[in-house]
């Protein structure tokens, strides 16, 4: 027998009106591309948002059809995630730092008919001018005297075409499994994948974040996410935070350590979200300033694996809560969260740390596994490792128009293979060891590059660590640990091996260290593994 209650879809353009309707007067601060802080309310979006919607409709946009964006995070975006998906278009985001030949093959693999992109990146579209196959438009987002001198020909100016628009718009019904937004993976090895999200998928994900278990967003937060909204939708935050009232501060372009403390502390910021690599570069503009952004009380950390030592400082010099959420692009993209329970939080700093250093545990809906080589589930004791398998209603079922990749993404059973290898213990709490190509192999053993890479990033005199598997004649792979030194620092070899030895197991020991003066990074701000291993092809171990 089925329930009787109202089947109602469940769609993305609801977030902005419930926003509008109930939290109206909350802020939305914009850095803006041109440079002055721009401010507006909820209310204000969602009337733009709606005569986005109009404007897109005259453009003969229809349901399903792929409108693009390029740009950084501001108030414009946050206004086409809404008008285009509410119209039910599907918003393709594109990451401005994938190389022309990538941004080329994914507008023209997702066959988008409009880009809107900001003022900087008209070089980026100029670069692929005879490339842009079907895409009929660059709206720039921007007001006419900020419009770039451009060879591009069908451009458009954003303010203009929202300034003839009807402010209403009868957000449409449909299935709320209709495709709502368009990412790919940065493709690190091969082409890149869509992930394809729906409006069912991203309100379910969306419920889930906003849950104090999980980030614990509501309307007396200030959010500040650093984390791109070309990086699998800035993790949600955005409709968040439309979903619950919560005051959004938008970057902008400017991800410089100064740039947001200054954005921080002038917006009473509570809580922000990035990478690692960028927290960095903030934890070195606190110590230098001596002090934190002064309502800033959490931040959200993912994309890669935070340094122990990271959370540490942020916690133990300035009263910052750091956890972890992990997750990937096809599960859009939150999967754990490494909030501490109850029990763990009145335990010494120590062990509070060596907790915050996991991923966590999964969020509501979202079901994890570990499985050894011939796919069978692996025991959950916290030691054994192997691949990390997901399932759950906002994780993908395929990638867009990729057969291939789409056969080799999933077990038998239907659980997505998610590339990473990792514990789950008794409780349930998550630790990546690595991802599965990055894994050291050596001597049949495995050694966790992030667990190296964590322990030497304890020494006073190392800002970054990474570690990379090299060709060994004996043991097929040893570790080379690269090191860029704290800023003016020179520490030594036998030092940073020295201060190794009692964190780790001694076969774990780097075969040598290498000084450099920064880390490759990749489009979505994390180290990149692949251009290090590049680097150093034809470096030999001294112990080979
Ligand atoms: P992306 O799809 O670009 O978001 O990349 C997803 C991958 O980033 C995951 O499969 C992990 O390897 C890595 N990742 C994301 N979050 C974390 C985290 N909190 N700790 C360690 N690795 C992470």
């Amino acid at each position: 027998m089925l329930g009787l209650m109202m089947d109602r879809p469940l769609l993305i353009s609801q977030l902005i009106a419930f926003g509008a309707r109930y939290q109206g007067e909350t802020e939305i601060v914009t850095r803006t591309i041109e440079g002055p802080i721009h401010r507006y309310t909820i209310a204000e979006a969602h009337e733009r948002s709606m005569r986005l919607a109009n404007a897109l409709e005259r453009l003969g946009i229809k349901l399903g059809d792929r409108v693009a964006t390029l740009a950084w995070n501001t108030y414009r975006h946050f206004e086409l995630y809404f008008g285009i998906s509410g119209l039910g278009a599907v918003c393709h985001t594109l990451n401005p730092r994938l190389f022309a030949g990538q941004l080329d093959y994914i507008i023209n693999h997702a066959a988008d008919r409009l880009i809107f992109s900001d003022t900087s990146f008209a070089p980026i579209l100029e670069n692929l001018t005879d490339k842009l196959g079907k895409v009929e438009a660059i709206v720039f987002l921007c007001d006419r005297e900020n419009m770039p001198q451009t060879t591009l020909p069908n451009v458009l100016c954003y303010e203009e075409l929202l300034a003839g628009e009807d402010p209403s718009f009868d957000w449409p019904d449909f299935d709320e499994r209709t495709a709502s937004s368009l990412c790919y993976t940065s493709g690190t090895t091969g082409e890149p994948k869509g992930a394809l999200y729906s409006h069912r998928s991203t309100m379910l994900h969306t419920f889930a974040v906003c849950a104090a278990e999980s980030f614990g967003l509501s309307s007396s937060e200030v959010f500040l996410p650093v984390v791109p909204m070309f990086h699998a939708n800035a993790w949600g935050i955005p409709y968040g935070c439309a979903m619950t009232g919560t005051k959004l501060v938008m970057p902008g372009a400017r991800m410089e350590g100064d740039m947001i403390f200054e954005l921080l502390d002038k917006e009473d910021v509570t809580f922000a979200a990035g990478v690692p690599t960028v927290w960095l570069m903030l934890l070195d503009e606190m110590k230098k300033q001596g002090r934190k952004p002064h309502a800033l009380k959490s931040m959200l950390v993912g994309g890669s694996a935070v340094p122990r030592a990271m959370i540490a400082d942020f916690e133990g010099k300035f009263g910052i809560d750091v956890f972890h959420a992990w997750g990937m692009t096809e599960m859009s993209p939150i999967g754990t969260n490494g909030r501490l329970m109850r029990t763990m939080q009145n335990q010494p700093e120590e062990k509070r740390w060596d907790a915050k250093a996991k991923q966590g545990r999964a969020i509501f809906a979202v079901e994890m596994k570990i499985v050894d080589e011939k796919g069978e589930r692996l025991p959950e004791d916290g030691v054994v490792f192997g691949e990390l398998l997901v399932r759950g209603p906002w994780i993908a079922s395929g990638y867009y128009n990729n057969k291939k990749a789409s056969e080799a993404a999933f077990d038998k059973e239907g659980w997505f293979r998610t590339g990473d290898v990792a514990t789950i213990d008794t409780d349930g709490i998550m630790q990546i060891v690595d991802r599965s190509k990055d894994v050291i192999k050596s001597g049949g053993e495995w050694i966790s590059s992030i667990d190296l890479e964590n322990a030497a990033m304890g020494h006073p005199q190392v800002a970054q660590a990474a570690v990379i598997g090299i060709a060994h004649p004996k043991w097929d792979e040893r570790p080379l640990l690269i090191v860029v030194p704290e800023g003016g620092k020179q520490p030594g070899k036998e030092d940073i091996v020295e201060f190794l030895k009692d964190k780790i197991a001694k076969w774990w020991l780097p075969d040598d260290v290498q000084f450099v003066d920064e880390l490759p990074l990749t489009a979505t701000g994390k180290v990149s593994k692949l251009d290090l291993r590049k680097k150093f092809e034809d470096y030999k171990l001294p112990t080979a």
